[in-house]
């Protein structure tokens, strides 16, 4: 075992202290001769027992929330509670297994997994089941069910003011995007996304739309996702981002409609039939707006900001790298809707454009809250980075198959999500001041969770922390 997480496991069943918010001090190693600066080493912590004790604080439910999914076997015929099958797979991806094989290898001789699994799930677990029996499960429940479970985890966040501070004005900001997931080069099956390119080849992809809730600080949370997909091989036109768009708009409105949303989306939605229902639930948006895309539009924003030289700011940007400049336009009238705009330059030092970007949003810019719906409008750039970039390169492995079964890949994907947006709850809650210099990269962490799972020993009385704060890193 790792001399870092042995020695963690002694430090940690004393204590109980929060990793994070600089509870935990740091370890003192004496490196070369007598005399000779010390280096600081962070502790270790012990990932498992940080896992536990970040479910059962975040997300107390979990087990109800998981136990609710439809179990289609045949009760004499079960051996695993679904809910345990279920958390096998977030741990999957939380263990940055890669695949089904490769978590299966290494639970062999996990040991003290089976008990963990039992304490998260309320229950007693003798063994810990090869994946195979989750693959043979999910192709029989509803991935709806899986999606459930993720609002619901989003909705204690909310209710529990964890996620205080995040709110821009009344809003949540929820970027969402699309990102590819599989590609093949011969038909994969009946939903498949069909693309004829220009030297005559023929390309089969499955895609998915996710709905962030992003921070300032750098948080994506998943909130929801839509697949998108060809319905069954009979179609007119081809299912696109902008219809999935509409499927996801309506079910996030469903499954928070105590919750209103700022939407961060880039210049492919800047388009009425996207705008009209974020007026009509209330919600504001800032959608990325293109000369080359809405031409006769931007010409009129052009006239009206000839017409408000006033309407304009600037900021130096910190450790005098340049200048922001800002400047706003109301009462754009597009299709009937009235339309703010907020145009940004960014300089560098010797005053030359370094980047420059233009927003449609919902509601009226002013000088009062400009530079918050500047900063607002750039965070959707958190579900390309800490979102689909974490997800695809970052241990969870969304472009690989888990599985050639259309209802089981999307429950995956469902688990995948859950167990990104519990990550993030770890390492930037109780990890959160020891992450970094812990752990060179997520793989490493990743292997470093999977041996933790495997061996820890939990105390009986896991006393719990009475808050957990994140870490602004
Ligand atoms: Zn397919």
């Amino acid at each position: 075992m790792d001399e870092d997480i042995q020695a963690a496991q002694g430090i940690n069943q004393s204590s109980d202290q929060g990793l994070a918010g600089g509870t935990a001090q740091p370890r003192e190693v004496a490196k070369g001769k007598p005399g000779r600066r010390k280096s600081i080493r962070p502790i270790a912590p012990e990932l498992a027992r940080e896992l536990v004790v970040t479910i059962r604080h975040f997300l107390p439910e979990l087990a109800v929330w998981l136990g609710d999914v439809k179990d289609k076997r045949d009760p004499k015929l079960v051996t695993f509670p679904l809910k345990v099958l279920l958390l096998q797979g977030v741990l999957m991806f939380l263990t940055h297994s890669g695949s089904r094989n490769h978590f299966n290898n290494w639970t062999r001789d996990a040991v003290q997994m089976a008990r963990l699994l039992g304490r998260l799930m309320d229950c007693e677990v003798e063994s810990v089941a090869h994946l195979d029996t989750l693959e043979g499960v999910l192709r029989k429940i509803d991935p709806v069910m899986l999606e459930r479970v993720l609002a619901a985890s989003i909705r204690r966040l909310i209710r529990m003011k964890a996620l205080e501070g995040w709110r821009v004005g009344s809003r949540f900001l929820l970027a969402i995007d699309g990102t590819g997931m599989h590609s093949f080069n011969e038909p994969h099956c009946e939903e498949c996304l069909k693309t004829e390119h220009t030297n005559g080849t023929v390309t089969y992809s499955h895609k998915l739309l996710v709905a962030f809730l992003v921070s300032q600080d750098g948080f994506a949370l998943p909130v929801a996702c839509e697949f998108i997909e060809n319905a069954g091989g009979i179609y007119i036109k081809q299912d696109c981002e902008k219809k999935a768009f509409h499927r996801l708009e309506r079910r996030v409105r469903d499954l928070f409609p105590q919750t209103s949303f700022w939407l961060l989306l880039d210049a492919l939605y800047a388009d009425q039939n996207v705008m009209r229902p974020c007026f009509a639930h209330g919600w504001n948006f800032c959608i990325s707006f293109l000369d080359t895309d809405m031409t006769a539009l931007w010409k009129e924003a052009q006239s009206l900001l000839i017409l408000s030289p006033g309407q304009r700011a600037s900021m130096t940007l910190p450790n005098k790298e340049g200048s922001r400049e800002v400047r706003w336009i109301n009462d754009l009238d597009y299709a009937g809707m009235s339309l703010g705009v907020i145009f940004q330059i960014d300089r560098d030092a010797q005053g030359q454009i370094i980047a420059q970007f233009a927003h449609l949003t919902a509601r009226p810019v002013h000088r009062d809250n400009v530079w918050t719906v500047a900063s607002a409008a750039r965070l959707r750039w958190r579900c390309e980075n800490e979102g689909f970039n974490v997800l695809k390169n970052g241990g969870f492995a969304l472009e690989h198959v888990y599985s050639r079964n259309p209802t089981a890949s999307k429950c995956y994907c469902h688990i995948m999500l859950l167990a990104h947006l519990i990550q993030q709850l770890l390492i930037r809650g109780r990890l959160g001041a020891v992450f970094e210099a812990v752990f060179k990269s997520f793989r490493h962490y990743g292997q470093k969770l999977a041996q933790s799972l495997a061996s820890c020993i939990l105390p009986l009385d896991l006393s719990m922390p009475g808050q957990i704060r994140f870490s602004t890193a």
